[in-house]
């Protein structure tokens, strides 16, 4: 078991009730972190929190839009107020939309950045003041392997482009932040076993099941299990890296 005793852990978007920033929590508070549900979803974080606490577990909800500077700075605020460390940043929150090429307007485009890359810049810039001053820090960040060889239809070409930035921006800030003890690495998760992959039509998820070699979505555990690796003291010396979690799907 990984040690996060005394460890604060921000995870964006972890009040989806079955999404994987939930579970990611989760498995935080369970190796001894006390853990910040930061979510839009009200309803979500009182879930995740209430959750946490039923076994055992540390968590503390905040409300966080994460593509608003002022809501951005106001968490970190809070948190350092209340627990005056941020060991680990997670950043999950992350949007998608079925749409294609031709009909995809600017707003969409603007949307689908504005949250999983703007959004996901502005969390990272305000957690690296008190992670420099401690002289610590990991930041793992959600990417896709639409990012890496495209999504398709399903989750739209901005969001390929999007995960594709998220990669970049990590790779470029692992350059940047080394020498002050922070870690900045990436997961790369194929299809897995959320609501969008229940929403999927039955002949293309079978068609999807055909290109895993393993022959089933992931569960969010073992996306879980990957982010807090690279989010522990044992991941010392892994930075700009991301891990695919793909069932083999693309390797
Ligand atoms: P989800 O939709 O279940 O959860 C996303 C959460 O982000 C929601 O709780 C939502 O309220 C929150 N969120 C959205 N916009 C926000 C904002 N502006 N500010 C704060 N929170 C916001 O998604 P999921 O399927 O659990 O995916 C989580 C992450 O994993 C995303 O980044 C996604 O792109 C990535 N991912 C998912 C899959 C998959 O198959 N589900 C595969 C690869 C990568």
């Amino acid at each position: 078991m990984l040690d996060f005793k005394d460890q604060v852990v921000i995870v964006t978007g972890s009040g989806s009730p079955k999404g994987i920033g939930k579970t990611i929590a989760a498995k935080f508070a369970r190796q001894g972190a006390t853990v910040i549900i930061a979510d839009m979803n009200e309803e979500g974080i009182k879930d995740a929190v209430q959750s946490i606490e039923s076994e055992g577990g540390k968590a503390f909800g905040v409300n966080l839009n994460v593509t608003d500077k002022e809501s951005v700075d106001k968490m970190v605020e809070t948190v350092m107020d209340k627990f005056g460390r941020i060991d680990v940043l997670v950043n999950n929150a992350g949007i998608s939309q079925k749409v294609t090429v031709e009909d995809m307007t600017y707003d969409d485009m603007y949307r689908i950045f504005n949250v999983n890359v703007f959004g996901l810049i502005l969390c990272t810039q305000a957690v690296l003041r008190p992670m420099k001053k401690a002289g610590y820090g990991r930041i793992v960040s959600l990417s896709s392997v639409s990012g890496k060889r495209g999504g398709g239809v399903f989750g739209g070409a901005h969001y390929s482009a999007s995960k594709a930035a998220v990669l970049g921006f990590s790779k470029n800030l692992a350059r940047e932040v080394s020498e002050f003890g922070i870690t900045t690495n990436c997961v790369c998760p194929g299809l897995i076993n959320t609501e969008i992959w229940k929403s999927l039509p039955k002949e293309l998820a079978d068609k999807v099941i055909d290109g895993i070699p393993m022959g089933r979505p992931g569960e969010t555990d073992e996306v879980a299990s990957a982010i807090v690796f690279l989010a522990s003291k044992e991941a010392s010396y892994i930075t700009g890296e991301e891990i695919d979690i793909n069932g083999g799907s693309h390797m």
